[in-house]
C-alpha cells in the first residue's frame, strides 16, 4: 500500500487537485486494438483505474483505433472482456478515437492554414532516410514550402482517395534538425483503404496516434494522460500540437516505466509473431502473458491486480523476477486451493500382503488447516499407482524414499515395503510388490502420495516452462531463434475419482507437486489439467 500511496504520479496529482480544487482528475487506458491484452496492460490499467478510484475521478476506456485492421472488432471483444475480468470499471461508454476523426480532420486544416503542416509526396523510405539520425540532423523534403492552397488541395485530394496508399502524407512542418527526432516534421495522417470497424468507408485518410491521442486527450478533458517512459520524447509533440491548434485545457502527459517480466515478452505485435510462426495457437496459451493465457493457466484477478500493486509505479526500467508474479498467485491458493493426491507418472504398486477385495476407507481434510471446507474419501486397496520419481532401483546417495528392502509411509496411510519389480521387455519397470504395515514407532519415514487403483480416473497433465530461453527477450532482434521447444510437456496419469463429482471446483494443489486447473477449453470427454505453479518457488529455467 506504502509504494502505491507515495508514487511520483500520486503526488502529481495531489498537487494538481490542490491547485485546481473543483476539476475531476480524468485518466484512461488507451489500447491500440491490434491483439490481446497482456500482463504490461494489467499495470497501466490498474495505474489508471485505481489513480481515478483514490482521487473520486473517472477512467475512461478508449479503443484507439486510427490504424484500421480487419480484426478490430474481434480485438475490441477480447480486450473488453479482459478488462472486465480483471475488475475494473471503466466510465460510462466506451469512447473510440475514430469518434473523433471529423474534429481531428478540422484540426489538420487549421494546421494547413497556419504553415505548419504539409503534403509530402516523398516516399516512405525517402522520409525515413531525410529524417537523419541522433548524429546526423535531417534535411528539409522538396515539398516542405508549398503554398497554403497547394497543401489544401492535396491534402483534399488525400481525403477524396485520389493517391495511393504509402505515395503521399501530411507531415507536421516544426524542425527537421531538431535533437528530437519525433520533432523532424512526424507524419499527422496518412493513407489506408482498409474498411474501419466504426467509420466504414467514410475515410481514406487516419491521424497517427501522435497526432490523435493529444487531441483525443483533450476532448475528453483527461487530466493526466500517462503513458510508457518510451514515450517521453512523444511529450515534446503532444504539446506542440495542442499549443499550434489553439485548444483550450490542453492535457498533459505524465511517463511511468512499462512493466519488463522475465522470460517473457509484451508487446502485442512480438505476441502475434509467435502465432503468425504457428509457435502458439491463440493468444489464451497458456504459457503467454497475456491477459487470456494467465487466466486459461489459473491465474486469478486478484492475484494479477496484487502484483500490479507490488511492483509500484517507478521510473526505472528493470526487468522483474517472473517469481514475484508467481508467489501472488501462490500465496492466494494456499489458502483455498482443494488438496488431492495425482500421479502425473504412475508406476504400479502390487500390495501382496492384502487381498484382492480388500477396501479401506479413509477420511481426509479436503484442506488441512481449514475444516470448513469439508472432507473426502479416499480408499486403500491392494493395487496402487506412485510416480515414478518415487522409487530408484540403482537408488543415488541421499536418495530417501522408496527403494528395494526400504520402507516409506504413503501419506494418510500405511507403511510399505519394497520386496520385487517386474520389468518388460524394454526393462521398464512396470510393476514394484510390496508389503504394508501400520505404523508402529515414532521412526520418521519419508511420505508420498498416491492413488488407489479403483479410485483413480485418466487424466492429462500440462507442465509448463518459459516459452524463451533467454532472461529477457524483448531486446533480442530475433526472437524465433530464442524459443524453448521445452516449454510445454504432457504427462499422462491419474487423479482422484470424486473430482469428477464436482467439476465446479476447477482448481486444485496436488500434494507434492504444485497447484492445477482444469483447462475448460479442452476438458470435453477426459480432464486436462495445466499447472498454474508449482508448490515452491523452485522454478526451472
Ligand atoms: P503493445 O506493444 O503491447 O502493442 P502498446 O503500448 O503498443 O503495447 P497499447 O495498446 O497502445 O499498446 O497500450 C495501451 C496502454 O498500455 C498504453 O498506455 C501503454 O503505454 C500501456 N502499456 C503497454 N505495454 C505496457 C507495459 N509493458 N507496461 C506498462 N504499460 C504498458
Amino acid at each position: 500500500n506504502n509504494k502505491e500511496n507515495t508514487s511520483f504520479i500520486h503526488k502529481k496529482v495531489e498537487k494538481f487537485l490542490k491547485k485546481n480544487n473543483n476539476q475531476k482528475l480524468r485518466t484512461r487506458f488507451p489500447p491500440d486494438p491490434n491483439g490481446y491484452l497482456h500482463i504490461g496492460h494489467a499495470k497501466s490499467l490498474y495505474i489508471n483505474f485505481s489513480i481515478a478510484k483514490k482521487y473520486h475521478g473517472i477512467c475512461n476506456l478508449r479503443f484507439d483505433d486510427t490504424n484500421p485492421n480487419k480484426n478490430h472488432i474481434k480485438y475490441i471483444n477480447a480486450i473488453k472482456k479482459d478488462i472486465i475480468w480483471l475488475g475494473f470499471k471503466w466510465n460510462k461508454s466506451i469512447k473510440y478515437t475514430s469518434m473523433y476523426f471529423n474534429k481531428i480532420y478540422q484540426y489538420a486544416l487549421i494546421l494547413i492554414k497556419k504553415k505548419l503542416a504539409y503534403v509530402d509526396k516523398l516516399k516512405k523510405h525517402e522520409i525515413r532516410k531525410y529524417r537523419g539520425t541522433l548524429n546526423k540532423p535531417g534535411i528539409n523534403s522538396p515539398y516542405r514550402n508549398q503554398s497554403i492552397e497547394e497543401n489544401l488541395i492535396l491534402f483534399e485530394n488525400m481525403r477524396l482517395g485520389n493517391f495511393p496508399e504509402g505515395t503521399v502524407c501530411l507531415r507536421a512542418k516544426i524542425n527537421m534538425k531538431s535533437s528530437f527526432i519525433v520533432m523532424r516534421d512526424p507524419v499527422l495522417y496518412r493513407i489506408k483503404f482498409i474498411t474501419h470497424h466504426k467509420t466504414k468507408n467514410k475515410w481514406c485518410i487516419y491521424p497517427t496516434y501522435d497526432f490523435s491521442h493529444c487531441i483525443s486527450d483533450t476532448l475528453e478533458k483527461i487530466t493526466h494522460s500517462l503513458c510508457t517512459l518510451e514515450f517521453e520524447n512523444n511529450k515534446k509533440l503532444y504539446n506542440w500540437i495542442l499549443k499550434n491548434i489553439n485548444i483550450k485545457n490542453a492535457s498533459k502527459q505524465y511517463e511511468y516505466s512499462r512493466l519488463n517480466l522475465e522470460y517473457c515478452i509484451l508487446s502485442k505485435r512480438k505476441l502475434k509473431l509467435l502465432i503468425d510462426n504457428k509457435i502458439i495457437n491463440h493468444w489464451d496459451d497458456p504459457r503467454l502473458h497475456t491477459i487470456s493465457g494467465l487466466r486459461r493457466r489459473g491465474y486469478t484477478a486478484s492475484s494479477i491486480r496484487n502484483f500490479c500493486k507490488n511492483i509500484g509505479i517507478t521510473k526505472q526500467e528493470n526487468l522483474i523476477e517472473i517469481k514475484s508474479l508467481e508467489s501472488c498467485i501462490r500465496k492466494e491458493l494456499n489458502n483455498y486451493a482443494y488438496r488431492n493426491m495425482a500421479v502425473l507418472e504412475p508406476i504400479k504398486i502390487i500390495i501382496c500382503n492384502i487381498s484382492n477385495e480388500y477396501i479401506e476407507n479413509i477420511n481426509i481434510l479436503n484442506h488441512p488447516k481449514n475444516e470448513k471446507m469439508g472432507f473426502r474419501n479416499i480408499i486403500f486397496t491392494n493395487v496402487l499407482y506412485i510416480e515414478k520419481t518415487d522409487f530408484q532401483e540403482n537408488p543415488l546417495k541421499k536418495y530417501y524414499r522408496l527403494t528395494l528392502g526400504k520402507t516409506i509411509k504413503l501419506k494418510y496411510s500405511y507403511l510399505i515395503t519394497a520386496h520385487a519389480i517386474k520389468k518388460d521387455k524394454n526393462n521398464n519397470i512396470i510393476k514394484i510388490f510390496c508389503t504394508c504395515e501400520s505404523k508402529k514407532n515414532k521412526k520418521k519415514y519419508s511420505i508420498i502420495h498416491w492413488i488407489s487403483k479403483k479410485n483413480a480416473i485418466k487424466s492429462e497433465f500440462r507442465i509448463y516452462n518459459p516459452i524463451f530461453k533467454i532472461k529477457n527477450p524483448n531486446i533480442e532482434k530475433n526472437l524465433l531463434s530464442h524459443i524453448n521447444n521445452k516449454s510445454k510437456i504432457k504427462k499422462y496419469g491419474f487423479i482422484e475419482k470424486q473430482i469428477k463429482n464436482n467439476l465446479k471446483i476447477n482448481t486444485y494443489q496436488f500434494e507434492r507437486i504444485g497447484y492445477f486447473i482444469i483447462d475448460k477449453k479442452l476438458s470435453n470427454n477426459k480432464i486436462i489439467f495445466n499447472q498454474i505453479v508449482t508448490l515452491k518457488e523452485n522454478w526451472n529455467k
